[in-house]
């Protein structure tokens, strides 16, 4: 837009909605991660973004494509689907990041190139043998409840060295690291203890050598420069690129 254009017409809160306003928000959020990253000492490179776009329309998806958005992170696996069907011209990465139930892994094998929330032997073994049938490998990340909310879905700490140690036979899933949510509180210390056990799994993963490169999945909007500054690899982020979600439990 050029300095002079008219002033756009008032309307509702200002969503991203063409692939300028998508370009211009990605600069703000990819600004914020290079800081964090700068600030930890760490190489911003290091930092993948993933945009989630959960609950966003299929135009707007088309826009953010267009703004150079290319991987899309999506939580439930009929949606996420759906917009790969629907949005196949385009070639998006799809990351499923919410948890799976055992029935679907056949619908993800299908489609998805990772996955980020396995937490169980079954679901493991499941997408292991749907991959193979359809001749694909997946990227994986295991899940870990680090707040040990009720809520949240993912391993025990403590049940994670042992799980990530039977994993090798699954060998259509490339084990990349650990993803988590951190505890939902204005308590930043709190946050903060959720990715540095985060850290400390990872770091005995790599020592015994389960856990392939050893990423770690941790950051949403609210805590991503929090969780680079502790080491973060892959921050998943929906509304601070897609606005305001309707709802708090989207
Ligand atoms: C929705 C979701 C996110 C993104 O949350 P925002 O607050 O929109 O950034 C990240 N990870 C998972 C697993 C999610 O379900």
């Amino acid at each position: 837009m050029q300095p002079d254009d008219p002033a756009p017409a008032s309307g509702p809160a200002p969503i991203s909605a063409s692939a300028e306003d998508f370009q211009r928000t990605l600069a703000v959020v990819q600004g914020r991660i290079d800081a964090a990253a700068q600030r930890a000492g760490r190489d911003p490179k290091e930092v993948r973004l993933l945009p989630v776009s959960k609950t966003v329309p299929e135009e707007r998806l088309r826009a953010a494509h267009a703004a150079g958005i290319i991987q899309m992170g999506e939580n439930k696996v009929q949606e996420a689907q759906r917009k790969s069907e629907n949005l196949a011209d385009l070639g998006i990465h799809w990351a499923l990041i919410g948890h799976l139930q055992t029935n679907k892994a056949r619908s993800a094998a299908a489609f998805a190139e990772e996955f980020q929330a396995l937490d169980s032997l079954r679901l493991a073994q499941a997408l292991d043998r749907r991959l193979q049938e359809a001749g694909r490998g997946m990227d994986v990340y295991v899940q870990v409840n680090s707040s040990g909310e009720d809520s949240k879905f993912g391993l025990p700490p403590a049940e994670v060295p042992a799980f990530l140690a039977q994993l090798g036979p699954c060998s259509s899933l490339r084990i990349r690291g650990l993803m988590t949510l951190a505890a939902n509180t204005p308590d930043r210390e709190r946050v903060r203890a959720c990715f540095r056990l985060m850290r400390d799994l990872r770091d005995a993963a790599l020592e015994a050598g389960t856990i392939g490169p050893g990423l770690l999945s941790m950051g949403m909007s609210g805590d991503f420069e929090m969780a680079i500054e502790e080491g973060s690899t892959c921050v998943r982020v929906g509304q601070a690129i897609f606005g305001a979600r309707p709802s708090p439990t989207a």
